[in-house]
């Protein structure tokens, strides 16, 4: 299944910045990006090429097919991967979370209502893809979305997180987090209702409403998911920004209760700080996931 647009050099580099560069470049190209559903592929040419199970639906938001004839036929993508025209300037509730690949530090998950006047604004003062961001901006930036829209904010201590994935994969435990920060937010909107919910993507659309099944209130209308949700809107950026900025401040917490720093990640330098927590008669589930491997070669090293 593929589609092939030819766009002008403007629409080229539009494309460009929009789509991550996280693929090799084949000969010829300028980009060249894998999103959730589709590989993007632009060339000099000016034709871009749109591949995987959701290219059409992904094609659609910049024009016409040069060749109809080359398109799929009967794609099977949920409707909502599909997003609504001019997307990035609706008033939409946007979520994402952080710390899921932190062996250290809490599990974050930050919901943020952006009403469309806020979406300049906003872009504006910088809010972007926190992971772009230092601390300090961070933390700048969060003291501003907060006063400007409406929010929400989960943290689950390590401690919680260790007890409630025992019963949850983690997968499903972040579904409960976003259904659990988005209803809070379109609650306290109300009667104001968003113009689409965009969930910053971990699992597909039917997965993510089959992890919910049984929880007595979910969030359905007008959701949708985006891998690298704050590309598509602000809203994602504002709850990555807000999610990180109170992460960062529990994770400051929990340095103060280890006598000692905690990186983040769950690398080697993870494993050394965990050893001194073990080895100091602390309880490593009161600052970190335990089901992460790390666990394991920390109590082999702990042993020695
Ligand atoms: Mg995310």
């Amino acid at each position: 299944m593929s589609t092939v647009l030819t766009v002008n050099r403007q629409l080229l580099s539009q494309m460009q910045t929009t789509y991550p560069a996280n693929r090799k470049l084949p000969a010829g190209a300028v980009f060249a990006s894998k999103i959730d559903g589709v590989t993007i592929t632009g060339y000099k040419s000016g034709k871009v090429l749109f591949q995987g199970p959701l290219e059409a639906q992904e094609a659609a938001r910049w024009g016409k097919p040069t060749d109809s004839g080359k398109t799929s036929k009967g794609s099977t993508a949920p409707a909502a991967s599909d997003l609504p025209a001019n997307f990035s300037q609706l008033a939409v509730l946007g979520s994402d979370e952080v710390g899921t690949g932190s062996y250290f530090g809490p599990l974050t998950t930050a919901a943020v209502f952006v009403p469309r006047d806020q979406v300049a604004p906003l872009q504006e003062l910088g809010v972007k893809d926190s992971k772009q961001l230092t601390d300090p901006q961070i933390i700048r930036l969060a003291k501003q979305i907060q006063e400007r829209c409406p929010h929400a904010v989960l943290d689950l201590s390590p401690a919680a997180y260790n007890q409630r994935i025992q019963k949850y994969n983690q997968a499903q435990l972040k579904a409960l987090c976003h259904n659990y920060v988005l209803l809070r937010v379109y609650h306290q909107i109300a009667p104001t209702k968003p113009e689409a919910v965009l969930i910053d993507q971990f699992v597909g659309a039917k997965t993510y409403f089959r992890y919910l099944q049984g929880q007595p209130e979910i969030l359905r209308d007008g959701v949708y998911f985006k891998e690298k949700g704050e590309q598509y809107h602000v809203a994602v950026a504002a709850a990555s920004i807000l999610a990180r900025a109170s992460s960062l401040a529990v994770m400051d917490d929990l340095t103060a209760k280890a006598g000692m720093t905690l990186p983040i990640g769950a690398g080697v330098a993870v494993d050394q700080v965990a050893v001194k927590l073990v080895e100091k008669g602390l309880d490593l589930g009161d600052f970190a996931k335990l089901h992460f491997a790390n666990t394991k070669r920390v109590m082999a090293q702990v042993r020695k």
